[in-house]
């Protein structure tokens, strides 16, 4: 939980009252300080209101997902549970847009206070989202695109104002400390100054885990 140590206790908590579902399209085990510190599995989730001209999981999103309770995720990737206590890492949460979903991530999280949660998310969600977010994960992995509002309109197909109310707020709610942001060269919509104008402005704001980047276009992402 936020602002708190994992607790390592020996047994799963068995109190699931009620069971939302999360559209489970992938699990991906043992990524080794991929997504921060210590082993995690990757959870992918459907849905993402975004449209992004080079959608890196465009394969992914069109498969068909499998409904499934945070009780039987836990029983999915628990036969990591060691890896996840012994290096501090847990479950990160992808897709798609994993803030769509928060309703399951609060009936999880009680399931497993030991493991580390992380979410990874392009923040462009309701404010009512993040604030519930931000009582349930440990970290946060932002894929911001570009601070620049024409650029993140013509390459997401959306505005950027929910994104950056956003990640004022969770850096206020939480710290700086516990995002990564990443930012990416995306050809054809930005360029190596726009990035550094992002980054600049991500600096002043207090972030300091700035993932610099570079999109490979493939077919697939068209
Ligand atoms: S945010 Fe990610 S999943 Fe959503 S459209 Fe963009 S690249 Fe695809």
């Amino acid at each position: 939980m936020l602002g708190s140590k994992f607790k390592h206790t020996e047994r799963f908590n068995s109190g699931e009252t009620e069971s939302p579902t999360f559209p489970l399209l992938a699990l991906a085990r043992h990524r080794f300080f991929i997504d921060g510190k210590g082993v995690t599995t990757l959870v992918a989730g459907a849905g993402c209101p975004l449209s992004c001209a080079y959608c890196i999981n465009r394969e992914l999103l069109t498969r068909t997902p499998k409904p499934i309770t945070p009780r039987e995720l836990i029983e999915k990737v628990r036969i990591d549970d060691l890896y996840f206590r012994a290096t501090g890492g847990g479950l990160t949460f992808g897709g798609g847009e994993a803030l769509l979903h928060i309703d399951f991530y609060e009936a999880l999280r009680p399931l497993c206070p030991n493991w580390k949660l992380t979410a990874e998310t392009s923040l462009n969600v309701p404010r009512e989202s993040a604030v519930r977010a931000a009582r349930v994960f440990d970290a946060f992995i932002i894929d911001i695109k570009s601070l620049d509002p024409d650029i993140y309109l013509r390459y997401t197909g959306r505005e950027i104002g929910e994104t950056l109310g956003n990640l004022e707020y969770l850096i206020e709610a939480v710290g700086a400390e516990r995002l990564t942001v990443r930012v990416p060269l995306i050809p054809g919509f930005n360029d190596e100054s726009d990035r550094e104008k992002t980054r600049e402005t991500l600096e002043r704001m207090g972030v300091s885990d700035i993932e610099m980047f570079e999109y490979v276009i493939r077919k697939t992402n068209r």
